[in-house]
Formats: structure tokens, C-alpha cells, sequence
């Protein structure tokens, strides 16, 4: 496994590997990986012969009163995991590294799909991370990249600004990684007390109820996020911040729900933000 950290050693790293020619699949990360991180892995090696992961916690998507002094990192271990994974490629830049002249001035406009869901909530986030993916995209040129369905939002931008700014790269959805309780896997479960890890799963069974509701023939969105909002009733610990049913081509509200809706949450545990979604069918 080779390990990039400023952009003249990626050139060679991708040099290098190249060589042998086949098809480069992309993995971006912000670090501090999880089962659900490296299942992106698997998914990228059986569409591409090489596999590239970055880990950057990139300042640009990150809003002035989060979380972005206290992510939590661990490169060391993160470099541990990959090379157990079988990753080829981890490029591992610094700050200056990805944006060398300071400020972006240019960046990735997401449009008003940016500014529904969590970009409601997050108003510089999806600006950040699209101009991220672009730049980072531009520096491996991938064929394939891959990008988990828990980030929903960021998933349907993403595919977005490929097809929109004709990018020559495929992006692929990968399922939502869990825990045993059902609470999607993140990097931010770190911050959660022992009793707020206790309360977290009711999440997943809350959008699982909205799924069983919606399988006995249920079309009526408030009916849908009415069985969601039961399974979190009566758990102080548990603040809803959005959840909503949404078409997956234009982000927008729908109801009656077609099948292949997305139903999408992001609540505080606490104080510590998760977000989780479920398809509908
Ligand atoms: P992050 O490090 O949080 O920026 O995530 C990097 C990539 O991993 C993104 O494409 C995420 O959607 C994906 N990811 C994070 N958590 C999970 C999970 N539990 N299951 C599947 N993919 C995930």
C-alpha cells in the first residue's frame, strides 16, 4: 500500500499503479474508519483493479460552530485498517496540501438541492463537500468512485455534479453499514455517553417502522413519519431535527409516497448529530 501525502507523491503513487493499466476505484473518507468505511472498500475492488482511498477532514464542509476541531482522528489506525483491507492507494493530505492558496475562491455550487435536508441545517456543508469530491476527483482522475447511502443527501449531489458538470467518473451508492442494534455505524458514535449509545438505535427502529408501515400499503407521508415520531416519543435524549419523505432525483417532499421514496432524519443524541435514512419499497 502506498501512502500519498502531498500531491507530488500521488502523481507518482498514481503513476505507478497505473502502469499496469485497469480501472482506478476511489474511496473518500474523512478518516477515523469504521466497518461501514471499509465495506466502500469491497465494493470499489469488485468494480476496479486498483483501489485509491483519501482521508481529509476537510475544513470547507464544515460550519463555523461545528464540529471540526474535535472530529475525531486516528491515522495511524486508519492506515492499519486499510492496509488490511487491501487498499492500494490512501492519500493523506494535510490542509495546505488541498488548498494551498488559503481561501477557495471558486467552489461546487450544490443549487437548491443543497439547501434541503441538511443543508437546511448546514448551510456551508454541501458546497464544501462537492468542491472537495471535485478537486479530489480531478487529482486521482478514478474511473469508479464509491459513496455510502448513509450520506444520503451528499450521495444524490454527488451523482448529481457528475451528470450535470459531465465528469467522467461513475459514482456507486453503497448500503448503509450497521451495528448490531441497528444504529448506522459513523464516525461520530464516538461522542455519544453510554447512555445516549442506548437510546441512538431507536433511530433505525423508528425508520424501520416507517418501512413496515409503508410495505402493508401506507402511501400518506405524515402517516409514514408519524410511525417514525412514535418510536422516538417518551426518549428526552432523542431531538428530531428533520425527517422527511422525499422524492431521490429532486430531493423534494412527496405524498403520497412512490415506491423507491427515501425517508431521511437527522436528530441531535444528545448533542451529537446523526443522521440515517431508509428506503421505501
Ligand atoms: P465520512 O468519513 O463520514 O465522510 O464518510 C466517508 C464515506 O463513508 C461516505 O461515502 C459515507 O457515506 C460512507 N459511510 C459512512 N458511514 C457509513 C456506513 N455506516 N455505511 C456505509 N457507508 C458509510
Amino acid at each position: 500500500m502506498i501512502v500519498a501525502r502531498s500531491r507530488s507523491e500521488l502523481t507518482t503513487a498514481l503513476e505507478s499503479l497505473r502502469a499496469g493499466s485497469g480501472r482506478l476505484g476511489f474511496v473518500p473518507t474523512m478518516g477515523y474508519l469504521h466497518a461501514g468505511h471499509l465495506s466502500l472498500l469491497d465494493v470499489a475492488r469488485e468494480r476496479s483493479d486498483v483501489v485509491a482511498v483519501s482521508v481529509f477532514v476537510n475544513p470547507l464542509q464544515f460550519g463555523t460552530s461545528e464540529d471540526l476541531g474535535s472530529y475525531p482522528r486516528d491515522p495511524d489506525r486508519d492506515l492499519a485498517l486499510l492496509e488490511e483491507r487491501g487498499a492500494n492507494l490512501v492519500f493523506l493530505p494535510e490542509v495546505r496540501e488541498m488548498y494551498p492558496r488559503g481561501d477557495q475562491i471558486v467552489t461546487v455550487d450544490p443549487g437548491p438541492m443543497g439547501t434541503r435536508l441538511c443543508g437546511a441545517y448546514r448551510p456551508v456543508h454541501f458546497r464544501g463537500v462537492l468542491t472537495v469530491m471535485t478537486k479530489l476527483l480531478s487529482m486521482l482522475e478514478p474511473e469508479v468512485a464509491i459513496v455510502g447511502r448513509k450520506d444520503f443527501q451528499q450521495l444524490v449531489l454527488i451523482e448529481r455534479m457528475a451528470a450535470d458538470l459531465d465528469l467522467k467518473v461513475e459514482i456507486v451508492g453503497a448500503p448503509i453499514v450497521r451495528e448490531q442494534d441497528g444504529l448506522a455505524m459513523s464516525s461520530r458514535n464516538v461522542y455519544l455517553s453510554a447512555e445516549e449509545r442506548q437510546e441512538a438505535p431507536a433511530l433505525q427502529r423508528g425508520l424501520a417502522a416507517a418501512v413496515a408501515l409503508y410495505r402493508t400499503g401506507e402511501r400518506g407521508a405524515r402517516a409514514l413519519l408519524g410511525a417514525l415520531q412514535q418510536e422516538l416519543a417518551g426518549r428526552p435524549l432523542l431531538r428530531l431535527q428533520y425527517a422527511e419523505v422525499v422524492d431521490v432525483g429532486s430531493l423534494d417532499e412527496v405524498d403520497p409516497v412512490p415506491p423507491g421514496s427515501v425517508i431521511a432524519l437527522a436528530a441531535f443524541c444528545g448533542s451529537t448529530r446523526l443522521i440515517d435514512n431508509a428506503t421505501l419499497e
